[in-house]
């Protein structure tokens, strides 16, 4: 077991992860390997109505897609909060039974209505010194003392609290069960965790959680409270609003790889001119210290454009093995028989260097494995709607019928003759031709993806496409 630092991700699993938890587990995990650390997994499974079991394995294969992976040295867990109430609740007792904290019986309804009437909000403290005892319906309250909670925070510096700003809150509920802030520090002491990395959401319980590793005679952790994510319209990212769902970008075809480099610049730039770089180099030069402490725009364009560069940098090979599920998924236009690798892999180079994600591969290529692909009625018209459009298709399918040998470099040659005799450009005529074999006015290059469907196919779509005319 390693004796460095051990850092921790705690999610509560109450929906699709998230790309702002992403970004946190990542920071945890970069600073956790280049400090030689442990990455503690922790699935703060407590608020019933809220979790299900489908998002905590929802968190794990996502974590792992990210490269942050059980079965890693350095990778602990995952452990279950709901595992430690006996301990949450010993450590509350413990608190009791020092006089920290006391047991009140107001009902909520009653705690209102005495910050209504003293017009100050909050828990005013009532029951400090009635000296009441557990009961049903008692909450366990922590007595805050006096002064001033100053935390010391790497990403935002010291961050002072005035305790009067405080109320004794809550740890054990009227059934007995721990609160969140309690159950979350004991957590961490039983797992022994020195550095909470969270999101700035937690900045406020940070005072309490605090005084609790006070109270209960803990060193406290090294605290780092990292921005927030925020949408075009600067608003908090949000999972009604906004596209959140790592899982949901999987799908799309961001690749890990992009994902995690993009992320990890919300909010940080790694060193030099360029933020596409390895994740070695993350590791070695990311720092807590130079987290932004503004909001940080989460730029789907931009992750978008990453993903492009990502792709770009693959050997041909990796990226035809990457896009095997998205060519071999159900929603795929073709019928999985007619797919024809060797097919793929003849014009995958050329695809390669025009997509942006995954997801717009099969759009690229579906005319290679359908016996006609449907042809886009707006691109028709357009690429048509000039008389020469005929003459081309008509002298382009005699070519394509009658030249020896069927190769790319020919057919442009032949297909610059019949463009040069109407004296037109083949920026032009190249579309009513593209539009009639690949049923769209964008793709490939043209007479590579004529070369690769083969000359009985092109030809026989050019014939349709002339009988429509
Ligand atoms: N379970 C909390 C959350 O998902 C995290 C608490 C923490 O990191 O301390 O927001």
């Amino acid at each position: 077991m390693s004796n460095g630092p051990r850092y921790r991700f705690a999610p509560s699993p109450t929906g699709f992860f998230h790309v702002g938890g992403a970004r946190t587990a990542l920071y945890n995990w970069a600073l956790t390997l280049r400090e030689g650390g442990t990455f503690v997994l922790r699935i703060e499974d407590t608020d019933e109505s809220r979790n299900q079991p489908q998002w905590t394995q929802g968190i794990i294969d996502a974590l792992a897609w990210l490269g942050i992976n059980n079965g890693h040295p350095q990778f602990e867990g995952p452990y279950f909060q709901s595992d430690n109430a006996a301990e949450q609740v010993e450590a509350a007792m413990r608190l009791y039974a020092q006089g920290k904290a006391y047991f009140c019986d107001l009902t909520p309804d009653q705690v209102q209505e005495r910050a209504k009437a003293s017009g100050r909000p909050g828990y005013d403290g009532f029951s400090r010194e009635r000296g009441l005892g557990p009961g049903p319906g008692r909450v366990l309250r922590f007595r805050v003392p006096e002064g001033e909670t100053v935390t010391h925070d790497l990403v935002r510096g010291v961050v002072r609290f005035d305790n009067a700003t405080i109320e004794d809150f809550v740890l054990l509920r009227g059934n007995g069960s721990p609160m969140f802030l309690l159950a979350n520090v004991v957590d961490d002491q039983i797992m022994r965790i020195t550095h909470v990395v969270r999101a700035e959401e937690h900045l406020p319980n940070t005072p309490k959680q605090q005084m609790l590793w006070h109270a209960l005679g803990a060193v406290v952790p090294t605290w780092a409270h990292v921005p927030v994510l925020v949408n075009e319209q600067r608003k908090k990212l949000s999972k009604r609003r906004d596209k959140v769902a790592v899982e949901q970008y999987r799908q799309e075809g961001i690749l890990a790889d992009a994902m995690v480099n993009y992320l990890m610049t919300l909010g940080w730039a790694p060193h030099g001119d360029t933020e596409i770089v390895s994740w070695q180099r993350i590791v070695d030069e990311f720092r807590l210290q130079d987290v932004n402490h503004s909001p940080a725009f989460f730029d789907i364009q931009k992750l978008t454009a990453f993903n492009g560069e990502y792709i770009r940098a693959m050997s041909v090979a990796d990226f035809i093995a990457v896009c095997q599920p998205v060519l071999a998924s159900p929603s795929v236009p073709w019928p999985a028989a007619k797919y024809d690798a060797a097919k793929f892999a003849a014009i995958a180079e050329l695809v390669q260097t025009r997509v942006q994600v995954l997801a717009d591969v099969p759009s690229m290529v579906d005319f290679l494995f359908l016996d006609q692909p449907a042809i886009d009625d707006a691109s028709w018209m357009k690429a048509t709607k000039e008389a020469w459009a005929r003459d081309v298709l008509v002298e382009m399918a005699a070519v394509c019928e009658s030249c020896s040998e069927w190769s790319a470099v020919n057919l442009k040659v032949a297909f610059e003759a019949i463009t040069e005799r109407h004296e037109l450009k083949l920026g032009k005529t190249q579309a009513p031709v593209r539009v009639a074999v690949t049923g769209r006015s964008v793709g490939p290059p043209l007479f590579e993806s004529l070369q690769v469907l083969g000359r009985d196919s092109t030809v026989g779509r050019l014939r349709a496409a002339i009988a429509r005319l």
